[in-house]
């Protein structure tokens, strides 16, 4: 059983390393950016208390993240382990985490700021099949759809300069001081986000003493 936190600025490569962990160790990739966006897309009750705030990329409260946390971790589908993306983004967020669960890594993807604010600003993502694009390291081949179905490419409602200007100073403000917590109890390693997909998996896999894939 492996139980891991995936922790990092927006665009720090958190969702494509969470979401390669989980295909290859078959854990249960639980991201709550992810949860949030469902509900709104699908208009449900948690969604509509949740739309505005995501939109501005501030955080949702406390209360109503845990609740989403500790369903999503109750199905218990999770045979071989678990990978949590986003969370905790502040300290009582980790206080209850860690209350709750033992976690056996914390994996800190680093990034400067100037080079989240570049890749975040051409990030983009195909509203029909929601595969991730980036106009700068993976453009498609049609501008503006999707190489696999055909899709238009939109940006996240977030990803503009305004509110990732508020997720930035919430993350320098709020999450960056959950990994002193965590590094008071758990193991956390530190690995350099600006580096390639392939170079950050496989450095987190060392560190995490993974088998690294053949
Ligand atoms: P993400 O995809 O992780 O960037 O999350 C998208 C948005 O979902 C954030 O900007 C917040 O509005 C909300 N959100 C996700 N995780 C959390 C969290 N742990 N605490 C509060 N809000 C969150």
């Amino acid at each position: 059983m492996r139980k891991y936190v995936i922790m990092g600025v927006q665009g720090s490569g958190k969702g494509t390393q969470a979401t390669r962990l989980a295909d290859e160790f078959d854990l249960v990739h639980i991201s709550v950016g992810d949860i949030f966006r469902w509900h709104v897309q699908h208009h449900t009750k948690i969604g509509a208390q949740v739309r505005r705030t995501v939109d501005a990329g501030e955080l949702v409260g406390d209360d109503l993240v845990e609740s989403v946390v500790q369903d999503r971790l109750s199905a218990h589908d999770w045979n071989y382990g678990f990978i949590v993306d986003g969370f905790p983004r502040n300290d009582v967020q980790a206080e209850f985490f860690l209350e709750t669960y033992d976690i056996d890594g914390v994996i800190n993807l680093d990034l400067p700021d100037a080079e989240v604010e570049r890749r975040v600003l051409s990030r983009r993502v195909c509203s029909q099949c929601g595969l991730d694009y980036n106009l700068i390291a993976h453009r498609p081949e049609v501008d503006d759809r999707c190489d696999v179905c055909g899709g238009h490419l939109v940006a996240r409602e977030d990803d503009n300069a305004e509110a990732l200007a508020n997720r930035l100073r919430d993350y320098h403000a709020k999450t960056a001081p959950v990994i002193a917590i965590f590094e008071r109890k758990e193991f956390v390693v530190t690995v350099d986000a600006t580096q390639s997909k392939d170079d950050v998996f496989a450095d987190i896999c060392r560190e995490l003493g993974l088998p690294v894939e053949s």
